[in-house]
């Protein structure tokens, strides 16, 4: 591994400072820790709230992650208080934590790491904790001490595994005791330990505690087969998406509602595809704190024919959740009630893997997670049999009170978390502000439209007010079916399935009928009737194989109810419409899937419908002014109100949430008050 330190960075840098800057190059190394795990400290010397000299740790908070640490996620702890539990031989979690929260520098700030005083009880100025792969490669074998001593010799101490918490300090306080002249503690099962008397001291002292056991990895990897060699064949790149896109809302079905990632990448598609995956998944972590996101075990589908995958998969999720609720009940204490049996991992031979959370960046942290564990599997079987912590160490990280302590104190999840809607036409206008009002709820949407960078710019929009991963912006063309399947394909590759449809693009053409071209005429259907048949037919499609109902919104319009003059290919195509999605309401019932209708009269802002031309068609046929004709809408209604998109996505959000969960076959009018178009 090579080192990252760069002096000209670094130089001006000192203290917390200087370790914050250290701790970003240990995150920025995906194979030392992923996600939250690791933790680095140094002691320093501060004033304490009564102004006295004293020395201070200064260590990373529990919840921060490395790559991105800052300065305020490391809270000082005195050092006169961690040193005298130097004399005590044990302490509880809530009894350590309550300790700690006393010996605080700042009132309020971040809390403590749980390995806080493996930090305090070891004497040097810095210290760095890290989960890597390498070395738990070395660690997760039944040959762990041969391997660790041919490697290091008796530099490098190795620790037995023991859960996070005062025990393992406990341990690491007298093995340096006992062993003044180690240069780096292992923990078996777990990870790293390194020092120095300066933070980059300690930072190399990390890489160059690394570099050997990547050397002996690869030596001992040299000419090996690496998981026995393939059992399935991996299926062809277009295969493999063919079958993920059939097969992901299934899976989602099954998963209950949750966000689906999918991986093929190679070093995935080798693993699930080996003679070994089978036996070698089903082991067990490569560190404690994955269980966290990934859970112990990943659920594997023992298939040998990709295109019979449905029955199979389903049969392996059944029995991972008889299995997980035998761990549960098993190893948990009383009071303790089963929440979520489901798998996070499901690996399918000549697949690939899907992962699950409960949003887009949660499944990509899994993925994350377990790519690196199959690494791990694949270097430590290079030494000997592959071991992993018993069940019940791994129960008690997974379902640590501390841990499920700190997922109480996350905000509740929004209204349509974990839910995923494509709104068509959604670049502008009623799509748009509808796209925005169901993300700012949670839900993670596909944002479809002809203007594909239109489309893109809003995903763009909603990812940076909601968060990475939130919405994709892809072109759709609703009036042709091949666009309107890779659009859906995209929607299930980004996130297993689809929740909520709300079929809303559309066009205007404004001529009297015995005006009108047959080409206008059939344009306004391919898109206002035929775009709302194809949009829907795969969204039925899709809830019918997840099994779990659906809402499905359509944009009609005040026409359907009242239609205008010199506006027939408008008003007859939103009618189609209209009558479309009643009838999808009759025949999804039965299955859950509601679908309703706005009706919302002349919204102007951002809209394309309303193009120039329009207006003076429009402006003509009203007999007034193309600047009259926004008033003009605005006073015919009998709230004299305008008619804004946000307006519409209200009622929309409305009828694709649960909160109009009785209501199918009903059209809401987004209108002011038009007496002619009052639904009846
Ligand atoms: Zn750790």
């Amino acid at each position: 591994m090579k080192s990252r330190w760069s002096d000209a960075d670094a130089r001006a840098l000192a203290g917390l400072d200087l370790l914050v800057y250290a701790s970003r190059l240990i995150g920025a190394e995906t194979s030392l820790v992923v996600w939250g795990g690791g933790n680095t400290s140094i002691k320093v010397a501060e004033r304490d709230h009564r102004g006295r000299q004293i020395p201070v740790l200064r260590v990373k908070g529990s919840g921060s992650d490395l790559k991105s640490v800052q300065k305020k996620d490391f809270p000082g702890v005195r050092m006169e208080d961690i040193l005298a539990l130097l004399d005590r031989e044990d302490m509880g979690d809530e009894e350590m934590v309550a300790y700690l929260a006393h010996a605080l520098q700042d009132v309020g700030g971040a809390r403590p790491s749980i390995e806080t005083l493996l930090h305090g009880f070891l004497p040097a100025e810095a210290v760095i904790h890290t989960h890597a792969d390498a070395i738990v490669s070395l660690t997760n074998n039944d040959r762990a001490r041969e391997v660790i001593a041919g490697v290091y010799g008796r530099s490098v101490r190795p620790l037995a595994y023991r859960r996070p918490g005062f025990r393992i300090s406990r341990d690491v306080a007298d093995t340096i005791r006992a062993n003044p002249d180690a240069k780096a503690l292992i923990l078996e099962k777990h990870g790293t330990i390194a020092w120095g008397r300066t933070v980059r001291e300690a930072y190399e002292a990390t890489i160059e505690l690394i570099t050997p056991a990547e050397e002996a990895i690869a030596e001992r990897k040299k000419g090996r087969k690496v998981f026995g060699g393939a059992r399935v064949p991996a299926l062809p790149a277009g295969e493999r998406r063919r079958v993920a896109v059939a097969v992901a809302p299934r899976l989602r079905g099954l998963l209950g509602r949750s966000i689906l990632a999918f991986d093929d990448g190679d070093e995935v598609l080798e693993f699930v595809s080996s003679a070994e995956a089978g036996a070698l998944s089903q082991i067990g972590p490569a560190t404690p704190d994955h269980t966290i996101y990934s859970k112990r075990l990943p659920c594997y589908v023992p298939a040998d024919d990709p295109e019979r995958l449905v029955p199979v998969i389903a049969s392996a999720v059944e029995r991972f959740v008889a299995d997980y609720t035998a761990y549960f009940t098993g190893h948990a204490p009383p009071g303790l009630t089963l929440t979520d049996p489901m798998p996070r991992v499901v690996l399918v031979p000549g697949l690939g893997m899907f992962t699950a959370g409960k949003d887009k960046r949660t499944a990509g942290i899994v993925d994350d997670i377990y790519r690196h564990t199959i690494a791990v599997l694949g270097n430590a079987s290079a030494f000997g049999r592959y071991v992993s912590l018993s069940a019940r160490d791994a129960f008690d990280v997974e379902y640590w009170p501390l841990e499920l302590y700190k997922l109480t104190l996350a905000p509740p999840e929004k209204e349509l978390a974990r839910r995923v809607a494509l709104v068509t036409g959604g670049a502008s206008g009623i799509g748009r502000a509808t796209a925005a009002r169901l993300a700012r709820e949670g839900a993670h949407v596909v944002v479809g439209d002809l203007d594909a960078a239109g489309a893109r710019k809003v995903a763009d929009e909603i990812v940076s007010a909601s968060g990475a991963g939130r919405a994709l912006g892809v072109r759709m063309d609703v009036a042709s079916e091949g666009s309107v399947e890779q659009a859906f394909e995209a929607a299930v590759l980004a996130y297993g399935g689809l929740d909520i449809l709300v079929s809303n693009a559309g066009i205007a053409h404004g001529a009297a009928v015995n005006r009108m071209e047959l080409a206008d005429w059939e344009r306004s259907f391919a898109v206002n009737a035929t775009g709302h048949f194809l949009v829907a037919r795969a969204a039925l499609r899709l809830f019918k194989s997840q099994g779990r109902g659906g809402a499905t919104v359509f944009v009609a319009t005040k026409n359907v109810m009242s239609p205008g003059k010199d506006f027939a290919a408008y008003s007859a195509s939103k009618a189609a419409e209209a009558q479309l999605a009643k009838v999808v309401a009759i025949e999804g019932g039965p299955v859950g899937i509601r679908s309703n209708i706005v009706n919302p009269d002349a919204v102007f802002q951002d809209s394309k419908l309303w193009s120039e031309e329009i207006r003076r068609e429009r402006a003509a046929a009203q007999g007034i002014g193309v600047d009259q004709l926004e008033d003009y809408y605005r006073k015919r209604n009998l709230l004299e109100a305008p008619i804004l998109p946000e307006d519409v996505a209200e009622a929309i959000l409305f009828l694709a949430s649960d909160r109009s969960s009785k209501t199918t076959g009903c059209t809401v009018t987004v209108d002011g008050g038009l007496r002619d178009a009052f639904p009846r």
